[in-house]
């Protein structure tokens, strides 16, 4: 196997790990925004490209110090050797990630059941209905949902959602995170009292928006069950720079940062009060939930929705004021860094996040 380019330390790419990032040339998409379009041509450039011997030799010098082999792209799954690659990186001791874009589900179930991959990243670029023409032309989307399907399956059998930290994943439930709320009141609603000098009426303006979420969702009945709504696949990377309006005022979504199977109602109420959405005009926001194409087969889609816009809204408040707890006193037990935002931003913003959920009536 040939590769196209050799990044010799990572702290970002193996979560957790100190890596190295291989890169496979050639890809079968044609992305847009691509990040390295020669790479993904398959361009070889003599000065960049190694063979598996090269990079072998690499691995072992590094022994100790490297943690993790990252294998990316191009789209490493178009190579025929990538098995044996894997095997033998695998062999030297180091755990495998691999950065695939879904599109051959034959190549990655192999490498799963044989266990020659420890971590898969799937780039969800958009909707799969959208790839044809963005990502490619005559784009039939079922390999890709059948990567989808294996990669989520794998999620399930080796990962318990609870004891991952709830950035990555949802509750399908309400009350877990009515529990968290009550615990965030706990953990940094005091803390907000004592050192804010309007710190005491915010946390009664906080306890007051929670009162009046369980009250919600003690009387509705949506049930957020997995199991009784049809699941599909949800967008969770709101990020502005990712939308693309179209002149009806449609929305398209790009460059999805992870995809999974879930809730559509949690999807869309996730989209709709996402802290990446703040400057986000009335009419933009109007157009966002008239424009989303709900299930047709899902009679409870409305009562979830309207408990999840509870839930979500007054979640943010929280979110935000964890993160000014942690920009005036370091990482707390999710985040790992301090904000980057400033405390005196943090903290407008943790007022107007406040006054966006009090102002909340109806779905
Ligand atoms: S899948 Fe990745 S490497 Fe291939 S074209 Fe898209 S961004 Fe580039």
């Amino acid at each position: 196997m040939i590769f196209g380019g050799l990044q010799k330390n990572s702290l970002i790419d193996y979560p957790g790990k100190i890596s190295c990032v291989l890169f496979a040339t050639g890809c079968n998409f044609s992305c847009p925004y691509c990040h390295n379009p020669q790479l993904a041509r398959g361009c070889r450039d003599d000065a960049t490209v190694f063979d598996e011997k090269t990079a072998y030799d690499f691995l072992e010098r590094r022994k100790g110090f490297l943690e993790g082999v990252v294998i990316s792209g191009g789209e490493p799954t178009l190579q025929k050797d990538l098995p044996a690659v894997c095997e033998k990186i695998k062999e030297m001791g180091y755990p495998v990630k691999l950065d695939t874009n879904g599109s051959r589900p034959q190549v990655l179930k192999r490498l799963l059941d044989d266990a020659l991959v420890d971590y898969v990243a799937m780039d969800i670029k958009t909707d799969p209905a959208n790839y044809n023409p963005l990502i490619q032309k005559d784009f039939n989307p079922s390999p890709l949902l059948e990567s989808i399907q294996q990669t989520h399956a794998l999620r399930q059998e080796r990962h318990s959602e609870s004891a991952l930290p709830d950035a990555w994943f949802h509750w399908f439930d309400f009350f877990p995170y009515l529990a968290e709320l009550n615990d965030f009141l706990v953990q940094y609603g005091g803390w907000l009292a004592a050192h804010d000098p309007e710190g005491a009426d915010l946390q009664e303006r906080l306890v007051c928006l929670v009162d009046r979420c369980t009250r919600a969702l003690s009387t509705t009945t949506a049930d957020p069950r997995r199991g009784r709504f049809p699941l599909r696949l949800c967008r969770v990377d709101p990020n502005l720079a990712n939308a693309i309006w179209g002149r009806d005022g449609s929305i398209r979504w790009v460059d999805w940062e992870y995809g999974g199977w879930g809730d559509p109602a949690l999807d869309l109420a996730d989209m709709r009060w996402h802290i990446a959405l703040e400057g986000v005009s009335e009419a933009q926001h109007a157009r966002i939930r008239s424009k989303y194409v709900r299930p047709d087969d899902d009679p409870g889609f409305e009562q979830r929705l309207a408990a999840w816009d509870r839930l979500l809204l007054t979640r943010w408040p929280f979110l935000i004021l964890r993160a000014l707890w942690s920009a005036h006193n370091g990482p707390d037990r999710v985040r790992l860094t301090r904000p980057e935002v400033s405390p005196t931003a943090l903290r407008a913003r943790l007022v107007r996040t406040i006054e966006r959920a009090e102002r909340f009536r109806v779905s």
